[in-house]
């Protein structure tokens, strides 16, 4: 079998991620492209997972001041090697690279079983740029499924305003109409960084009637 990022055959050495499923698959990571990646460590905030610190974030404490509890998880930094891999993966459009994380993601989704997975949507333009959403493929290829909840509205390409701006004044994203809202759900994206989309979309879910809300993403 070859490592689906450098090509290289693969001799039969247990990596860490085969080790952490040893009966679900075979990695498709040879070892020297699994040890470019970085693992999440132990000291980060308790909320969204950010590096180098163990209380709350600022971050966290202005989304608590606007009334979201950030209750974010995620596997891996977002070091050199992970952005090589997001920009082959979503702007080069290789689709195959979506299994990178398989034995990863199906790690860790496997511990919110009493919870429904919603998956940010991209807009029917990127959508049809793209020929994939990303964070589908990724849920996909760990061997879950997810709802169709949301829709996202095209971006004006030539708003007047910044794109800050409108971040924080309109969520481009919405409830699709005639779905129903289940009590938990766990929202999936690929990268957290500010987390201003991810927990802009908690909020809607939350006023819309869901009880818990959480959210994961791969990368933060
Ligand atoms: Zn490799
Ligand atoms: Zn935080």
């Amino acid at each position: 079998m070859k490592c689906l990022l450098c090509g290289q055959t693969m001799k039969t050495v247990l990596t860490f991620g085969s080790l952490l499923l040893l009966r679900n698959d075979e990695s498709c990571l040879c070892s020297d492209c699994d040890s470019t990646f970085e693992r999440i460590g132990e000291e980060h905030c308790p909320n969204c997972m950010k590096i180098g610190l163990s209380t709350n974030c600022q971050d966290c404490q202005l989304w608590c001041k606007e009334g979201i509890e950030v209750s974010h998880s995620a596997i891996f930094t977002y070091n050199q090697a992970m952005k090589d891999f997001f920009s082959r993966y979503k702007f080069d459009g290789d689709f195959l690279l979506r299994k990178v994380f398989s034995s990863f993601l199906s790690e860790e989704l496997k511990k919110y079983k009493e919870y429904q997975f919603v998956v940010i949507p991209l807009s029917k333009e990127r959508y049809a740029d793209r020929g994939f959403n990303q964070v589908e493929g990724l849920v996909e290829a760990a061997g879950f499924k997810y709802l169709d909840l949301l829709d996202k509205r095209e971006e004006r390409a030539n708003s007047s305003k910044s794109r800050s701006e409108r971040l924080a004044t309109e969520l481009p994203f919405f409830i699709k109409s005639e779905v129903t809202i289940p009590k938990k759900i766990l929202i999936i994206d690929d990268i957290y960084t500010t987390g201003t989309t991810i927990n802009r979309v908690k909020k809607l879910l939350e006023d819309a009637g869901a009880e818990d809300v959480k959210t994961f993403s791969l990368v933060r």
